[in-house]
């Protein structure tokens, strides 16, 4: 192994029509204890790390590496480290620190945790040929999968699962689901598998071809009313006006779930029109461990196939550009030969 690497980093934050992505060589990283290193073979382009390069969400570090859907295999490890071997083929997911004293950590809400940290956020990710990951907060990666297709299941399908959880859906319910991505097509498969019906509310011709292929009950666009009076909600669209759309669109005791890190702003709501009748919002915040291995558990149990847009890592900057378009088919995911 040479001590070198190629590494994409966000230089300055601004909109990706700009450079805000610039590629870079790094020192390969040393494992502290308790850390393994990462040989990159596959890492998910999430909206994120778009938010990161265009600066909706503030970098935490200078010139800090993007990504946490990183399938790789294990090729060094640190001090006081026993969970893998050399060769595992493991995943770096986005929550990668909590102090695990706190009350939320001890209720079981570790993603509330206040010093919690995240790949590509707090420390470098994996747009990069190797990364760094506690070992604690590695995944194993289902034998099922390719590289390609685990790796958006790291954030886009772990979310996706807590957002489900979050929405409160009741068994056999209807689902609404507002943008249609990389999260919500994975989104939308647990829910149908589990006998949900979906109603997916999002702009794009293939986003919608691709939700009428999965089995979505019916698919129209984010502003017009559902078809039916929703028992649960999911925005993935970091579009602050559908909130009262879809508020109005749940029945009584309907539960909606803001599954983005970032929204753009929320329109004024009306009392009778959007929350009376018990309706409850909610946001999604991060994950616990927990929901990861039970979501990479069901995603194999229930079959659910991943659509993938590969790109060349030389094309990282590219990559982002095109999901900012909302040209992105399913999940955009990072190769490394
Ligand atoms: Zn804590
Ligand atoms: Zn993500």
């Amino acid at each position: 192994m040479t001590n070198m690497m190629q590494a994409w980093v966000v230089s300055e934050p601004g909109p990706v029509s700009g450079s805000p992505l610039v590629l870079v060589e790094r020192p390969v990283p040393v494992p502290g204890p308790g850390e393994v290193l990462v040989r990159v073979r596959a890492c998910g382009v999430c909206r994120t790390d778009l938010h990161l390069a265009e600066g909706d969400l503030a970098p935490r570090h200078e010139s800090v590496v993007p990504g946490h859907e990183v399938v790789g295999e294990v090729v060094g490890s640190g001090e006081g480290t026993s969970r893998f071997s050399s060769g595992d083929r493991i995943g770096i997911a986005w929550l990668r620190h909590t102090c695990g004293a706190c009350h939320w950590c001890r209720a079981g809400h570790e993603n509330l945790c206040p010093d919690s940290r995240y790949s590509g956020w707090d420390t470098d990710g994996g747009y990069a040929e190797f990364a760094l990951v506690p070992e604690a907060f590695a995944y194993r990666i289902p034998i099922s999968f390719s590289d390609e297709h685990a790796a958006p299941l790291l954030c886009a399908g772990i979310i996706g699962y807590r957002s489900l959880l979050r929405a409160q859906l009741p068994p056999g319910g209807r689902l609404g689901i507002y943008g249609f991505g990389a999260s919500a097509h994975l989104t939308a498969q647990l829910a149908i598998a589990q006998g949900a019906e979906v109603h997916v509310l999002t702009r794009g011709d293939e986003a919608r071809e691709l939700a009428r292929q999965l089995g979505a009950a019916s698919v129209g666009g984010p502003l017009e009313p559902a078809p039916v009076a929703l028992d649960s909600a999911i925005i993935f669209a970091p579009a602050g006006e559908l909130v009262p759309l879809a508020l109005e669109s749940l029945g009584p005791a309907g539960t909606l779930a803001l599954a983005g890190i970032h929204m753009s702003d929320i329109p004024a709501l009306d009392y009778q029109r959007h929350l009376f009748r018990e309706r409850t919002v909610t946001s999604v915040t991060s994950n616990t461990r927990r929901d990861g291995e039970e979501f990479l558990i069901l995603a194999e149990r229930l079959g659910v196939r991943v659509t993938t847009t590969p790109v060349p890592f030389e094309h990282a900057d590219q990559a982002l550009r095109e999901l900012s378009a909302g040209h992105v088919r399913g999940a955009a995911v990072l190769t490394l030969a």
